[in-house]
């Protein structure tokens, strides 16, 4: 079933110990306390930290995420961690294609492509990042950029109940920097004019302060939030700035 609107995801990227995860989960989880909110929130911790979130969250409270995994099932891959050993682990979906796995470990669409699928073959949903550079963004080749890695990266056959994308211009990626609101707007109609009804989400210096505006634009089901998934409070307000949450 594809999920409810808006879905926010926080990537934690390579942040927090136990204590912090703790902290952060305990306050999403009372504001999350039922009567359920419409929409999806959801977290992806570093993966020492997934056993003991996935400890906290009650059945349907959050989802919980890998930030990449392997593109083999098993094997001699020192230091990878396998789709079906974080579905193990309690998740439900995983990042694929993060700008910072494809420029800062060189990641090929081929190779997201193949991660994806492996996390579709574990029963994970992948939420594929797809995003162009800052000289793609000045050089006016965003959209092509983006069918590129659409084209290389997407599995086929994919669905709304399979897989949630996320454009994320890698130079709004932790800057502080956003495309303006108009900019948004047509990259995404660009993007549900290829990938139909599947969910999209916006990622790239999302803030509590900017989150009702990029959320209401067409075409924007939700939000990839990194650096202000780290405070809780914050995290919690980007979500109900997107029409969730009821306290
Ligand atoms: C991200 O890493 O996916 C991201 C969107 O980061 P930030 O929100 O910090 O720009």
């Amino acid at each position: 079933m594809a999920l409810p609107t808006p879905i926010v995801i926080g990537n934690w990227k390579m942040n927090g110990l136990r204590a912090d995860a703790v902290e952060r989960v305990e306050v999403l989880l009372a504001h999350l306390q039922p009567p359920a909110p419409e929409g999806t929130l959801g977290i992806c911790p570093p993966a020492t930290l997934l056993t003991v979130v996935g400890q906290l969250l009650w059945h349907g409270s959050m989802l919980l995420g890998g930030q990449d995994c392997s593109s083999e099932a098993r094997g001699a891959h020192t230091g990878d961690i396998s789709a079906e050993m974080l579905k193990d682990a309690g998740c439900q979906v995983v990042i694929v294609g993060h700008s910072e796995r494809r420029h800062g470990h060189g990641e090929s669409d081929r190779l997201v492509r193949a991660k994806a699928e492996a996390a579709l073959a574990a029963g994970l949903m992948p939420i594929l990042c797809i995003g162009e550079t800052e000289d793609q963004w000045s050089a006016g080749e965003t959209l092509a950029v983006l069918d590129r890695q659409l084209e290389g990266s997407l599995p086929k056959g994919v669905g709304a109940d399979d897989l949630i994308l996320a454009y994320e211009p890698v130079w709004a990626i932790g800057t502080g920097r956003t495309p303006s609101l108009e900019d948004i707007a047509r990259t995404h109609a660009h993007l549900r004019a290829r990938v139909g009804d599947l969910a999209l989400l916006y990622g790239g210096s999302v803030k509590a302060a900017n989150a009702r505006e990029i959320l209401a634009v067409e075409g924007v089901d939700g939000a990839l939030v990194g650096g202000a998934s780290l405070d809780a409070e914050e995290f919690w307000a980007i979500y109900t700035a997107g029409g969730a949450g009821t306290s």
